[in-house]
């Protein structure tokens, strides 16, 4: 099959969007995927803001978005039907996109791979199963067998296994990996709807001690339903049709709804303990796999993709040491970590099965709601280590104007790395010196604000540069802030400190 910068092994929504983002900068990319053909059943149900900044990069939001729905809304009722909590997504969120988007996972999956197998430099082979990984010091060999027979090998510089959290490359890369040791049966039960039915729940969770249930829409023409299995129930039971009608009886009928699967998951939390071995990484399940109460696995995945995608970038075209990819496991790793821990602890909480602890609970969130207040608000970290200099948080993406054109900044400006000022006083004291590294970076310059600069119309750059007291942001690819400064001496010093991480200086030693 020849010879490639980077060979993915997996073509999941992970695999798809790393395929996506390196083929973006021309990267010769070669995807090798076990099925013929696309999976073509839902598993993920939505996506977040970030996710869709992604997708926006990739100039697939608007194909993309017309498959999902935004969602306002989620609540929580207990078995005597009260409403225990009751939370509000913003529209938008900080990233410039609704906080979250009922998806059908098979219309995300068709938009990138139309979009992978349009790239000139992207090989998609289905049906093509990894067995065997050598690597040395210049490259990876990959071996493996195709579907109907006849055996391939391929040749790249660097491999990512984005190949679940049952493929090949976790035993490849990973000595062991860290169990949470939460461990769930449920049956997922997927209907494509017929028509509209009056007081369908859209996002909801039954906190129901003798039937925890999920019920989601999942993109426009369908809808989830999930119930956390009994002790002692099989899956064969389970997923028989007429049982599963039984279980949804209250809400559909045959009439409303066709039943498209059934399907007997464990949700299980597990966390490798290498992303990388050499030449070789994980990504998304394969490195790390949560329960679903957060919707943040696809989307933790997409985050691997996209954090893995600018710095592969900068390695393969000379303007980094490889050094700088260890820092993709020191960024996700507590990222993923800290929202699995919340999913796990969110998923006790609703699907309490001892009916006098979920009594108590239900008291415990009926006496916060009588008091009006609000549910907290979850916010994942900053990210932290050799690539980060003082911030860490993801930078919002607002609407703007430059006078001929308005619209989301990453559409005005474009994307990578980018010095985002207020007003025009730094970006005008950058010495020839550094406009010509920064060029050389691929970054970008932002002025917000008159005279000459970005018309800030929501007030969400005045609002994020008062809250974080700075007056410049330099900002990564993947939109997480290297560093904030308030003067020039503050500016340079976070260039400098940029070029010596990107060299490999800094990245051996944290600061
Ligand atoms: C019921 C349920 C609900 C969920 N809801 C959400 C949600 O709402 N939001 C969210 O973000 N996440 C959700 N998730 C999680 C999400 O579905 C997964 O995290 C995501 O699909 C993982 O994507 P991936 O590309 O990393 O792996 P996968 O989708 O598993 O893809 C891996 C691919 O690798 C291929 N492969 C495996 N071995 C080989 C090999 N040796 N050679 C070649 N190819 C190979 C496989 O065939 C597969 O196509 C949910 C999961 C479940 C089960």
């Amino acid at each position: 099959m020849g010879e490639y910068d980077v060979a993915v092994i997996g073509y999941g929504p992970t695999g798809m969007t790393l395929a996506a983002l390196l083929g973006q900068h021309g990267h010769r990319v070669v995807v090798l995927e076990r099925y013929t053909g696309l999976y073509n059943l839902p598993r993920a149900a939505c996506f977040d803001d970030e996710i869709m900044r992604t997708f926006q990069k990739l100039g697939l939001a608007g194909e993309i978005g017309r498959g999902a729905v935004v969602q306002r809304d989620y609540e929580w009722i207990n078995a005597a039907g009260e409403t225990l909590v009751e939370l509000t997504y913003a529209d938008p969120a900080p990233c410039g996109w609704a906080q979250l988007y009922m998806m059908f996972q098979p219309h995300v999956e068709d938009v990138l791979d139309r979009h992978d197998k349009a790239l000139p430099s992207v090989a998609v082979h289905q049906g093509a199963s990894v067995t065997a990984l050598v690597q040395d010091a210049d490259g990876v060999t990959l071996r493996g067998t195709r579907e109907g027979g006849g055996d391939f090998s391929v040749r790249a510089r660097f491999v990512v296994g984005a190949d679940g959290g049952n493929g090949f490359t976790r035993g490849v890369v990973a000595e062991a990996a860290d169990d949470y040791g939460f461990q769930e049966n449920w049956l997922v039960c997927d209907f494509r709807m017929r028509r509209a039915v009056p007081g369908l729940p859209m996002f909801r969770q039954v906190c129901d001690p003798a039937q925890p249930t999920s019920i989601v829409r999942i993109g426009p023409d369908h809808h989830r339903f999930s119930f956390m299995l009994n002790p002692g129930e099989t899956r064969e039971e389970a997923t028989r049709s007429e049982r599963v009608w039984a279980r949804v009886a209250r809400y559909v009928a045959p009439d409303d709804a066709e039943l498209i699967r059934a399907v007997n998951y464990v949700f299980r939390s597990r966390i490798a303990d290498r992303w990388r071995r050499g030449r070789v990484f994980l990504a998304g399940d394969a490195a790390h796999e949560m329960p679903p109460f957060l919707a943040q696995g696809m989307c933790s995945g997409i985050r691997d993709s996209h954090n893995l995608a600018w710095k592969l970038d900068l390695v393969l075209t000379g303007r980094a040491d490889a050094a700088l990819l260890d820092t993709y496991q020191q960024e996700r790793e507590p990222h993923v970590r800290f929202i699995t821990e919340r999913a796990i602890e969110l998923g006790r909480v609703q699907t309490m099965r001892d009916p006098a602890r979920a009594r108590e609970r239900d008291e415990r969130l009926l006496a916060q709601r009588r008091a009006k207040r609000e549910p907290e608000k979850l916010r994942f970290p900053p990210l932290s280590g050799a690539l980060i200099a003082n911030n860490g948080g993801l930078f919002p993406q607002g609407a703007v104007s430059d006078g001929v054109r308005s619209g989301l900044v990453d559409d005005i400006v474009g994307t990578g790395w980018c010095i985002v000022a207020v007003g025009p006083r730094l970006i005008e004291a950058l010495t020839a010196d550094q406009r010509a590294a920064w060029e050389a970076l691929g970054g970008r310059l932002a002025i917000i604000g008159a005279p000459g600069g970005l018309e800030d119309r929501g007030g969400i750059y005045a609002e994020w540069f008062a809250a974080n007291g700075c007056a410049v942001a330099v900002v990564r690819p993947d939109w997480y802030v290297y560093g904030t400064a308030s003067d020039e001496e503050g500016l340079a010093a976070l260039l400098q400190r940029v070029a010596r991480a990107l060299e490999g200086s800094d990245v051996l030693i944290p600061s």
